[in-house]
């Protein structure tokens, strides 16, 4: 790739973020992509380093820089630890921006949001949603919003959701969904394509006269819940499907097993939602739930996010590995996204470990009479 200046448009706004980092390392213990990368540009104060510098044009956008600012997850986990609260995805995402107006880019992502402004879909699949899953939309109360990994790569957690539903009689329908915008989003696109796609799943959803949207992919969630707002009326409510089953009498099976929790990024940090999956957890008879060390807003990621996955598959899978290893005395490991699940089966392939990892909807289906 060609070193390119880039006009940091959208960095400007956060400079104060950028000059707020004090460099006291903190961030250095939690960053999972600084354990798989192993220097500076590969945790947050090297990428605010990094970023002021494109922003001052005292560096170029060479393949060093854009490396180090698309390894990052955008877990939020140095947020977090952060003493002085400095607003690290939101720089990596302006810095993400500028490089893409000044047309620096990776091919992996390019190819992702081509098949996106083309399909509809990251994975260039050139039927519906519906289609996909066999499902006809119509009118109904609930709407269950698929979100593309569930639908073309990870269908078991859109069938155990549509399951679910027909067991406990709600009156729900598919979505005549397009893609969340999440992942445009996240790898630095324009914002007039991504709130595009909100205007158009916003639409979809009121012409289906749905009350409200159930999600079962923590990224399609965090967008309608905490990005949509900012750009589009929300006129429905939306909740997570782990929410919308912790408000359920489920009549479960019993399961004499050890579970553990991993929270998504993006359904955790991101968004807050932490006590409803584990209350979903507790409905199951005859388990034993226990957390792992690093849990709930402390949550270590799957290294799944950002663009991570498809730029740099082999640090998303060393990142997976040390999670699945966390999870190493449980006999099942439960989380409440199919991207996490596809991340942590990776991982999972690379240690050996024994530990089942399941949608938590999968789990419920498994299980409900
Ligand atoms: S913890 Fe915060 S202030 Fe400290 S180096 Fe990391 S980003 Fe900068
Ligand atoms: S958001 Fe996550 S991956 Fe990115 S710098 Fe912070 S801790 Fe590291």
């Amino acid at each position: 790739m060609a070193a390119t200046y880039v006009e940091g448009k959208n960095l400007k706004e956060l400079k104060k973020e950028m000059m707020t980092c004090t460099m006291c390392g903190f961030c250095k213990s939690v960053c999972p992509a600084f354990e798989g990368v192993g220097w500076d540009p590969g945790v947050a104060r090297g990428r605010m380093v990094l970023s002021y510098g494109l922003l001052q044009k005292d560096i170029p956008a060479d393949d060093s820089v854009v490396e180090a600012l698309y390894q990052c997850t955008t877990c939020k986990d140095c947020e977090r630890r952060c003493p002085s609260k400095v607003k690290v995805v939101d720089v990596v995402e302006r810095a993400r921006k500028d490089m893409v107006a000044s047309g620096v880019m990776l091919p992996s992502h390019r190819k992702v949001v081509d098949n996106i402004l083309k399909y509809g879909n990251p994975y260039g699949e050139k039927i519906s949603v519906p289609q996909a899953l066999g499902q006809k939309p119509r009118t109904a109360d609930v709407g269950y919003f698929v979100g593309c990994t569930a639908a073309y790569r990870n269908p078991a957690a859109a069938k155990a959701t549509i399951s679910i539903m027909g067991k406990l009689g709600e009156d729900f329908t598919l979505l005549n969904e397009t893609c969340c915008g999440s992942v445009m989003e996240r790898v630095g696109w324009n914002e007039e394509d991504v709130v595009a796609q909100m205007e158009k799943n916003v639409k979809a959803v009121e012409d289906q006269g749905v009350d409200e949207a159930v999600f079962s992919c923590a990224g399609c969630y965090r967008m309608f819940k905490e990005e949509y707002p900012k750009h589009v009326d929300v006129p429905f409510k939306v909740r997570h499907v782990s929410e919308y089953l912790a408000d359920k009498d489920l009549k479960l099976s019993p399961l004499e097993k050890k579970l553990t929790y991993h929270d998504p990024c993006h359904l955790g940090r991101h968004s807050g939602v932490y006590k409803a999956p584990r209350a979903v957890l507790a409905k199951f008879p005859g388990a034993e739930f226990k957390e792992m060390a690093k849990n709930s807003s402390e949550s270590r990621c799957c290294g799944g996010g950002g663009g991570v996955r498809s730029a740099y598959p082999e640090l998303s899978e060393h990142i997976a590995a040390r999670r699945v290893a966390d999870a190493g005395f449980a006999d099942i490991l439960v989380t409440s996204c199919p991207f996490c699940v596809t991340n942590l089966k990776a991982g999972k392939e690379r240690t050996g470990a024994k530990v089942e990892i399941i949608d938590l909807v999968e789990l419920v289906d498994r299980q409900l009479s």
